[in-house]
C-alpha cells in the first residue's frame, strides 16, 4: 500500500481534479485517480478531512493507493500538477504546531515515536506527545505567573514588601516549585537517555574477561543487534538494552605495551572509544585486591579522561570464593563504583546493570519518562538555576523583590520555550486579569 498525503488551505479544485468529485468528509471511499486526461492511474481509497479538524488543521487529502514506487510517482505528479509541492520534511507536523494543534514538545515528540530504538522509549514518547510532559511544564509556569503577579504587585506598595512576602509564604512557594521542577527534570534526564542511548567502553588487560562480559550482558536482554565485525584486535561493538536504555557497548583491544604494530593500532582505536564514552567499566581479576590493583590497571585507570565516570568490575569472583557484590570506595579523595561478578557464571550482572544506571544518573525507573531532548533538559536547568537564585533572594532579610521578580520572570521564559508559547505580554493579562482596579 502506499500513501499521498495533501494538506492545505482550499484542496476542492486538486480533489475534483484527481478525484473528480468530493468524497464525504472522513469517510473512506473507493475512487479511482485519475490523470489530466480523466484516465485512471490507480484505484483506492479517498480520505478528506476538512479543515479544521484534521492532523494539520488544515484541510488534508489522503490518498490510499496499491503502492509501488512508479505508479506512487504518477499519483504525486498529478497532485504536482493540479498545484501542491513536495512537502519539507517534518512540515506536516510543523503545520499541526503552527496551527495550535500540538505544542513544540508534542511536535518534537512525533519524530521520537518514529526513530524510538526500543518499546520503552516509545512508550516514552508517546507521554510527550499525548501531553503529559507539556501538562506538567505547564503547571509549573502557570504557578510561576501567579508568584509573579504577587511579587509584581509587592512592588508597588514597597512598605508593605516584607509583609506581603510572609503573608503569601513566598518562600514556601518557591521551594515547593524548586521541588516540582526537581521531579520533572529527573523524568526528562531518564528520557533523554531513552532516546540518546549511552555508550558504554569495556577496558582492560588482555584475558580479564571483556569479551565474556560483553557476551554475557548480550545474552542476559533479548534485545541484540548485529554484532559489528571487526578482528579480535579491533573494537567490537554490540547494542544491548539495560532497564530499556539503549546501550552500545564497546569491547576494545586489550591494553598493554606491546611492540606489536597491528596491536598497537588496535590500542590506538581503544583510546579514542574511551573518549567518546559515557561511561567506563574497567576490568580487573578479582583475585588482585582493589587497594593494590598492578601497575598496568592503575596506569589504564589514570588515562581515563577525569570527566568520565567509571566502573571498576573486579571479574572471575567464582576464582576467589567469595560472592557478587558492589560498593563505593574511597580512593584518593573520591568515591568509585566497585563491582564484584562473574562473567562466566553470570553472578553480579543484575548488580552491574544497576551500578551502570546509578552511575549514569538514573535508578532505573525508565517507566516513568518523558522522552525528553537536550534541549529541554538546557530549558529544565537554566529555570532550576533561576530558582535557586530566587531562593536564596527571597531567604534574606531584605528581600531584593526586584532581582527576585526578575529571575523568575527567565524560569518562566526558559520554560516557556520547551511547550513554544510566548509569554512575553502574556502577565499583563494575568495581572489586570485577576486583580480588580481599584482594590
Ligand atoms: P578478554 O581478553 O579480556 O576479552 O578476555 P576473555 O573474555 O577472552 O576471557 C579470557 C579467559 O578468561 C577465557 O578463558 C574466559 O573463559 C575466562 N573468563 C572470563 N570470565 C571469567 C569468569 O568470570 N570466571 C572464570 N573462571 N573465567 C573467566
Amino acid at each position: 500500500m502506499g500513501l499521498v498525503r495533501v494538506s492545505g488551505g482550499e484542496l476542492a479544485p486538486l480533489i475534483e481534479g484527481i478525484v473528480g468529485r468530493m468524497p464525504r468528509p472522513r469517510v473512506a471511499t473507493l475512487v479511482a485517480f485519475r490523470d489530466h486526461s480523466g484516465a485512471p492511474l490507480d484505484r483506492g481509497l479517498a480520505l478528506y478531512f476538512p479543515a479544521p479538524h484534521s492532523y494539520t488543521g488544515e484541510s488534508v487529502l489522503e490518498l490510499h493507493g496499491h503502492g509501488g514506487p512508479a505508479v506512487l510517482r504518477l499519483v504525486l505528479a498529478r497532485c504536482i500538477e493540479l498545484g501542491a509541492r513536495l512537502a519539507e520534511p517534518g512540515e506536516f507536523t510543523k503545520r499541526a504546531f503552527l496551527n495550535g494543534k500540538l505544542d513544540l514538545a508534542q511536535a518534537e515528540s512525533v519524530a521520537d515515536l518514529i526513530d524510538a530504538a526500543t518499546a520503552t522509549a516509545a512508550r516514552a514518547a508517546m507521554k510527550s506527545l499525548t501531553g503529559e510532559f507539556s501538562r506538567d511544564v505547564h503547571n509549573i509556569v502557570q504557578q510561576l505567573i501567579d508568584l509573579r503577579m504577587y511579587t509584581e504587585a509587592a512592588l508597588d506598595f514597597p512598605e508593605e514588601d516584607i509583609e506581603f512576602v510572609h503573608a503569601h509564604d513566598v518562600a514556601g512557594r518557591v521551594a515547593a516549585l524548586q521541588a516540582q521542577l526537581e521531579r520533572v527534570l529527573a523524568r526528562a534526564r531518564t528520557g533523554a537517555l531513552l532516546r540518546e542511548g549511552l555508550t558504554i567502553v569495556l577496558v582492560g588487560r588482555p584475558n580479564v574477561g571483556k569479551s565474556s562480559l560483553l557476551n554475557a550482558l548480550a545474552q542476559e536482554d533479548a534485545a541484540i543487534v548485529t554484532p559489528i565485525a571487526g578482528t579480535t584486535r579491533d573494537a567490537v561493538e554490540r547494542r544491548v538494552e539495560i532497564a530499556g536504555i539503549p546501550l552500545t557497548i564497546v569491547d576494545t583491544a586489550g591494553l598493554r605495551a606491546t611492540l606489536d604494530a597491528v596491536e598497537q593500532v588496535g590500542i590506538t582505536r581503544t583510546w579514542s572509544a574511551v573518549e567518546r564514552a559515557d561511561l567506563v567499566l574497567l576490568l580487573v581479576d578479582a583475585r588482585d585486591t582493589p587497594d593494590a590493583l598492578p601497575t598496568e590497571d592503575q596506569a589504564i585507570l589514570a588515562r581515563i579522561p577525569e570527566a568520565i565516570p567509571r566502573i571498576i568490575v573486579h571479574n572471575k569472583v567464582d576464582l576467589t570464593g567469595g560472592g557478587p557484590s558492589a560498593e563505593a570506595r574511597e580512593t584518593a579523595g573520591s568515591l568509585r563504583r566497585h563491582v564484584w561478578l562473574s562473567a562466566k557464571s553470570g553472578e553480579g550482572l543484575a548488580l552491574l546493570e544497576r551500578e551502570v544506571l546509578g552511575a549514569v544518573g538514573t535508578e532505573g525507573t525508565t517507566e516513568d519518562t518523558y522522552l525528553a531532548r537536550e534541549r529541554h533538559l538546557v530549558a529544565l536547568r537554566s529555570a532550576a538555576a533561576n530558582l535557586a537564585a530566587a531562593s536564596a533572594q527571597i531567604a534574606l532579610a531584605q528581600p531584593p523583590l526586584e532581582l527576585f521578580a526578575e529571575e523568575l520572570r527567565e524560569a518562566q521564559s526558559a520554560l516557556a520555550t520547551i511547550t513554544g508559547e510566548f509569554t512575553a505580554d502574556d502577565l499583563l493579562g494575568v495581572i489586570f486579569g485577576r486583580f480588580c482596579i481599584g482594590k
